[in-house]
């Protein structure tokens, strides 16, 4: 396999695969078009706003599933295992991006392809074989029901191959629930309902093997570059950190820094996080791993609950967001309760956030008295219950009883539900809030208003680590403010600032790396470096983080298609609101006092029409996107 013309650092081929028709073509990809919007959520995001007619509903034949792998989405690259799948969203309505780990990126490039585009529905279940540049659509019936380490498990056997890579879906993405997950084996491209459009496509599974190679433009340089990037993400702390403790270290910190939503957000702090941490350490953690070939920080962790009623079997998972969903959500202190839950949502194929946060919000409905007796039919939904959330887990998985309004996500649920619990569905444009809190750092809440997927717990991070954890990501040379002369509670300039972070952080989805990575110290001069020895282009920081602005504006583009409008620019009244107990209940500083003015600074950064929320006519001319 090589590349085609002088497209080096791609294959320059991807797939388009119809579903209705089980129809495989092989097409090249626009050079032009790679320039411009790179991979991953960029070139995910051309895709999507010129082929997908808008309205439609996301769960229809209709809709498009792209796989977009970025340029450098290959092991040998700072967490270079990212594969994005870019679709509508069934739980929100808009853009969706979602990110996972694991081996299908890297492996998908080494069978000659950069991209996978999923269109129709087939007519049964189906599972498509990449197998180098052979392409197979085969019958996926005998999979159904399985979980995914089943399924995975399963397709090995019959591929006869046990290091093939497998995006697949679980139960819950069979039974279209709106938080279902596209696994990787213990990773996930968790947000925004993907496993549900798999679902919805009867498409059950792709295994991926490839055991080609990408041709380089400049191999002695590229082995330079990598050598010298390897040297700084060494000297930052937060490579050791994470190599280390893994996000789930963040725990005790965050509940301290007020970062951490307790009780479905009734507080941004709970006090038990250090006390957690330390009983996971000592009894579940078993050794930190990379979740591909070739990560060198491996902040993936491996656990189990080796004796206890949640007896859970040795795996990879319960990191920082799901453990923090499991416990400070629901006021949940039983941690192998949590282990065990997070490890279930892996299994049948939900998303650890979203499942944390709905149980969380049904968790107050029962305190509310707002379920009848017939739904609740004897679930015993009080506070820090945590034996009920492998049952909940389950029951939303397989959308059974009070687990079928459940699996619509918090949003829909509370619009069935009705009885004001819209109140205390926490979530924006749709989407749940993770386990960061604003009411840790005014950026934040910039960054979860504006967000282009809605309330997503990558995006945003780039906020809450500058405003609070004093991460400048390489960006102050692009212009925002030295994080240590910013004060947290500050308000002015966080809107400016707000939109430099989106702008470069967004880059890791779009060249297809893991965000640790630019948090451990990969700036946009860093990944520019390697692709200039990649591709042979002449290509710098500041060109990227263009980049980054350009597909943001095009995600955001595809929204106000869909009809998003500033008033969509917003947070949950409880968020905004002085924490009811915890650290910061005597803070009044914490909320944001003026976040119409904070709005306002960031659209006039962005360029975009306070009146309708699109990008300007000349912020488009100037982006190239008209
Ligand atoms: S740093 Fe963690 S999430 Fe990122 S690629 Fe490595 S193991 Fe995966």
């Amino acid at each position: 396999m090589s590349n085609t013309g002088n497209f080096l650092g791609f294959t320059g081929k991807q797939l388009r695969i119809n579903l209705n028709r089980k129809d495989v073509q092989i097409e090249p990809v626009s050079p032009e078009l790679t320039r411009k919007f790179l991979g991953g959520a960029g070139y995910g995001a051309k895709v999507l706003y010129d082929e997908l007619k808008p309205g439609i509903d996301p769960l229809s034949p209709e809709n498009i599933l792209v796989f977009a792998t970025g340029p450098l989405s290959m092991s040998q690259f700072p967490g270079g295992g990212s594969m994005m799948a870019c679709f509508k969203s069934p739980l929100t309505n808009i853009w969706a991006e979602s990110r996972t780990g694991g081996d299908s990126a890297p492996d998908l490039k080494k069978a000659g392809f950069d991209h996978i585009i999923i269109e129709g529905r087939a007519s049964e279940p189906v599972m498509i074989f990449i197998n180098n540049q052979n392409i197979e659509i085969r019958n996926a019936s005998h999979l159904l029901g399985m979980t995914v380490s089943e399924k995975s498990k399963a397709i090995r056997e019959e591929l006869g191959d046990k290091r093939i890579s497998i995006l697949c879906i679980g139960p819950a993405g069979e039974k279209l629930s709106r938080i279902a997950a596209i696994m990787s084996d213990d990773r996930a491209a968790g947000r925004c309902g993907g496993g549900a459009v798999m679902g919805s496509k009867n498409l059950i599974a792709i295994a991926i093997k490839g055991t080609g190679k990408v041709d380089v433009a400049d191999p002695v340089k590229l082995k330079e570059v990598l050598r010298r990037a390897l040297v700084d993400l060494r000297a930052n702390p937060f490579y050791d950190g994470f190599k280390n403790f893994g996000t789930i270290g963040d725990m005790p910190g965050n509940d301290d820094g007020g970062d951490w939503p307790s009780k479905n957000w009734e507080s941004n702090s709970w006090g038990k996080g250090p006390e957690l941490f330390d009983y996971y350490q000592k009894n579940n953690f078993i050794k930190g791993y990379g979740c591909y070939h070739g990560c060198t920080i491996g902040c993936a962790r491996w656990v189990q609950v080796a004796d206890s009623e949640f007896k859970t079997p040795a795996h990879g998972g319960a990191e920082y967001e799901s453990m923090s969903c499991f416990t400070a959500f629901v006021m949940n202190t039983d941690v192998d309760a949590a282990v065990n839950g997070t490890y279930l949502c892996n299994e049948y194929g939900i998303d650890t956030i979203s499942a944390g946060a709905v149980i969380a919000f049904a968790m107050e409905c029962a305190e509310k008295g707002l379920f009848t007796k017939d739904q609740l039919n004897g679930l015993d939904l009080h506070w820090g219950n945590g034996a009920i959330l492998p049952v909940m887990v389950k029951m939303i998985s397989l959308r059974q009883g009070i687990g079928d309004i459940l699996a619509e996500g918090v949003r829909i649920a509370a619009q069935k539900i009705g009885q004001g619990s819209e109140e205390f569905a926490i979530h924006v444009k749709g989407l749940e809030g993770p386990a960061h809190d604003p009411r840790s750092g005014k950026a934040l809440g910039v960054a979860y208003a504006t967000g282009n997927r809605g309330m997503c717990h990558i995006h945003p991070l780039e906020g809450m680590a500058w405003d609070r954890g004093k991460v400048d990501w390489g960006l102050q040379k692009f212009g925002i403010p030295d994080p240590n002369e910013v004060e947290r509670w500050d308000e002015t300039g966080k809107g400016r600032a707000v939109k430099l972070l989106q702008d470069g952080v967004a880059l890791s989805d779009i060249i297809g790396t893991c965000k640790f990575f630019a948090y451990a110290g990969m700036t946009p001069d860093h990944w520019a470096e390697m692709m200039q020895a990649l591709t042979g282009w002449d290509i710098d920081g500041k060109e990227l983080m263009q980049t980054g602005e350009r597909v943001l504006n095009l995600q955001r583009m595809f929204n106000v298609r869909e009809g998003i409008t500033p008033k969509d620019d917003r947070l949950p009244k409880r968020v905004l609101t002085i924490p009811a107990f915890g650290k910061y209940c005597t803070e009044p500083d914490c909320v944001i006092h003026d976040f119409d003015a904070l709005m306002a600074e960031y659209y006039e950064a962005r360029g975009w029409d306070p009146i309708t929320g699109a990008p300007k006519s000349e912020k488009l001319r100037e982006l190239g996107l008209v």
